[in-house]
């Protein structure tokens, strides 16, 4: 049985013919940018994360780029954030002349540790950007204890983590800011590049929408030096199609979580660790397994999707050389990143699938 990590197809047929008839009724208006669908997303997305104020914008990175630039982080200021993350994390923080400091990870949670974030604060610090991996969130109360102590901005990165929650509390409502991604393979994808940021601040909720369009407020005049980080209508068509669906679509995960955590032989394979304080959207299921990249190639021949998130910290990587950051410095994402596995968890998946998923991975161990 050929198993995908991800199958968009499938999600894709049964609302086939209300997303074509609601991006026609796009293309007919020609209202292609902005318009009342990229509203009514901005309403509903902040009220399911427990926001006031959402703005909608041309990615998950740009979500993270416009909340540091509306928060006015630049030149020489520090963010703190997670080694093991999407390196979107961290270009946004170099791409303003900021410096990215890392504070290494719980190895249960592979969230940023909470621990281990004072020891790096400085008089230069701006901001700590805890990243919610894989659905579930960050430990936010330590966080934003320690925000407020030393006066720092929080922003989420929540791009993994739409309709989480911790301490009944959504992703997105703890900090200053929370992003989200809407690229086609998160939870809620559209049909192309999208994001949004939530907000419960009204004055930042202003200069998020205008550094969206150059920081152009009223038209011609320009306040800040913004950007184009605007949504497109056809992906907030799209969004608006999908969302219904949001909230079954993560129970499914849920559903499929529970299944793979009492099926796997614990000798074997490391289940995800959830907090008590959390509730997972399970982005992804990531299992610890000895021999990994074996089991990768026996699941790729016996067709079964998986993937490494991610083979390589960001300290490690080629383009941040210059920093001088070294093997070693955040022992336990490196440790994740050797060991660690996604298998399929997408909502369509069937028992008979996950059982199969199971079965193999047993079975090469056997
Ligand atoms: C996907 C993702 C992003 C970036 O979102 P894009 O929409 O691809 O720009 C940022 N951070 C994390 C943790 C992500 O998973």
């Amino acid at each position: 049985m050929q198993i995908p990590l991800l199958d968009l197809k499938s999600q894709y047929q049964p609302l086939k013919d209300k997303m074509i008839s609601e991006i026609s009724e796009v293309l007919d208006s020609q209202i292609c940018i902005g318009g009342p669908k990229l509203a009514t997303l901005e309403e509903q997305v902040a009220a399911l994360s427990d926001c006031q104020f959402g703005v909608g914008v041309s990615s998950g990175t740009d979500a993270l780029l416009n909340s540091m630039m509306s928060l006015g982080i630049g030149q020489g200021d520090e963010v703190i954030t997670t080694p093991f993350t999407f390196f979107g994390t961290v270009g946004c923080i170099v791409r303003l002349g900021a410096i990215p400091v890392f504070a290494d990870i719980d190895p249960k949670t592979y969230n940023i540790d909470p621990t281990k974030i004072e020891a790096v604060i400085t008089d230069k610090t701006k901001a700590i950007v805890p990243v919610h991996l894989f659905g579930q969130l960050a430990d936010m109360d330590a966080i934003m204890a320690i925000a407020k102590k030393h006066q720092l901005f929080v922003i989420e990165d929540a791009a993994q983590a739409i309709g989480s929650s911790y301490k009944g509390k959504k992703a997105g409502s703890f900090g200053d800011t929370g992003c989200f991604s809407f690229y086609p393979t998160k939870n809620l994808g559209a049909v192309g590049d999208a994001g949004l940021i939530v907000t419960n601040d009204e004055a930042l909720h202003y200069r998020l929408t205008i550094m969206r369009g150059h920081g152009m407020d009223p038209r011609y005049y320009h306040k800040f030096v913004g950007a184009n980080f605007r949504l497109d209508a056809i992906q907030a068509a799209a969004l608006l199609v999908k969302l219904p669906h949001l909230e079954s679509w993560s129970k499914q995960r849920q559903e499929n979580a529970a299944f793979y955590d009492q099926a796997f032989d614990p000798e074997l394979v490391v289940t995800p660790y959830i907090s008590d304080d959390c509730v997972s959207t399970y982005h992804q299921y990531c299992i610890r397994v000895s021999r990994r990249d074996e089991l990768v190639a026996y699941l790729k021949e016996k067709q079964i999707g998986c993937d490494i998130y991610y083979p390589m910290p960001l300290h490690l990587q080629e383009c941040f050389g210059d920093y001088g950051w070294k093997k070693g410095d955040y022992p336990e994402s490196e440790k994740a990143s050797e060991d660690i596995l996604a298998i399929p968890i997408y909502p369509e998946l069937t028992t008979d699938m996950q059982q199969v998923v199971v079965d193999t991975i047993h079975s090469f161990y056997k």
